[in-house]
């Protein structure tokens, strides 16, 4: 039976740091750390994920403004807003809830970020940094998997980690951070050969596939450290409605794994922990303060 790795308690605990360092800030170096969240169009998953972002921001003392535009707006208009945000010195992060309405092209709105506000990491330039191992803003699902990895395993130096999924924003970046810290890393994806093996091979195995119960079992060694980033939405026929389980088939990975993180309560809390962290390393860094 393995251990189970709560990230909502490591996040709390990070907020709770997060929280007193913003107080200081505000107190020592009269900087409040403020992120602009954009929303456009009324999709209600990007809702809620806006609506839990903004409230863990007033938990922690972070200014936030919200922007919701209509599902008409225009490329040129978000653009305009994202110049606005750029150029607004009391903003030190923006944020633009993805996806976009489909007559707006996300990389534009992504690249015209200025890169030390881009809080999400998504900006090419954040993207090359991360690769050649100078990290500016590193994307808050991959680094907060890594610091749950890390607060598990110590040094992860010379570990096996297999990443299951190569997306830009969770399969890629996770690999980066994981070569940065001297594992011996493989990236699988749907054209892998023989994924099971692969997966047998991991002393850390990330999934980030976006299946639910995909991991089976049996794919992972005993003892392995999983991480299952999936967020997926199923029907319990048991419960009579809804619930959310991962890219891992949780109950019989939990019986060969050595630890492994629960959905939800594990990478989820994460992801807007490290929104927070980045926010406030973006305003230090624009004030200048080490
Ligand atoms: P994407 O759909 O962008 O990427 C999925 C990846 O899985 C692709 O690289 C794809 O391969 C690979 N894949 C699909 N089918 C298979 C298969 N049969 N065998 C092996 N690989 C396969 O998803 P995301 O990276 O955006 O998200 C992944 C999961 O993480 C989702 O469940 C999502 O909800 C969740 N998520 C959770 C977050 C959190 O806060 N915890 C944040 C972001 C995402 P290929 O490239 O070849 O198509």
């Amino acid at each position: 039976m393995s251990k189970l790795i709560d990230g909502k308690a490591f996040a709390d605990r990070l907020c709770d740091k997060l929280a007193d360092e913003v107080a200081s800030l505000k107190q020592d170096k009269q900087l409040s750390p403020c992120i602009a969240v954009v929303l456009v169009g009324e999709d209600p998953a990007s809702a809620t994920y806006v609506g839990a972002k903004v409230r863990r921001c007033a938990q922690l003392g972070i200014d936030s403004r919200s922007h919701h535009l209509d599902d008409t707006t225009s490329e040129a208009e978000l653009l305009s807003l994202i110049d606005d945000l750029n150029n607004d010195p009391e903003v030190h992060g923006i944020l633009v809830q993805l996806p976009v309405p489909k007559q707006i092209n996300s990389d534009a709105v992504i690249n015209a970020i200025s890169p030390d506000k881009d809080v999400d990491g998504f900006h090419i330039s954040n993207v090359g940094a991360l690769s050649v191992g100078q990290n500016n803003m590193v994307p808050c699902t991959p680094l907060g998997s890594l610091m749950l990895l890390q607060d598990e395993l110590g040094d992860l130096s010379g570990k096996n980690a297999v990443v299951v999924g190569r997306s830009n924003i969770v399969g890629k970046p996770m690999a980066a951070l994981l070569l940065q810290q001297s594992c011996t890393v493989t990236i699988a994806h749907s054209r892998t050969q023989d994924l099971p093996e692969v997966c047998r091979g991991a002393d850390i195995l990330v999934a980030a596939v976006g299946i639910p119960h995909f991991i089976q079992g049996d794919w992972i060694k005993p003892g392995a450290t999983v991480i299952d980033v999936g967020i997926n939405r199923i029907y319990d026929e048991a419960l009579e409605k809804n619930r959310l389980v991962g890219d891992v088939d949780f109950d019989a990975a939990k019986e060969v794994a050595g630890a492994i993180t629960p959905v939800p309560g594990g990478v989820g809390p994460m992801t807007i922990a490290c929104l927070m962290y980045n926010t406030v390393r973006a305003a230090k860094n624009q004030a200048g303060i080490a």
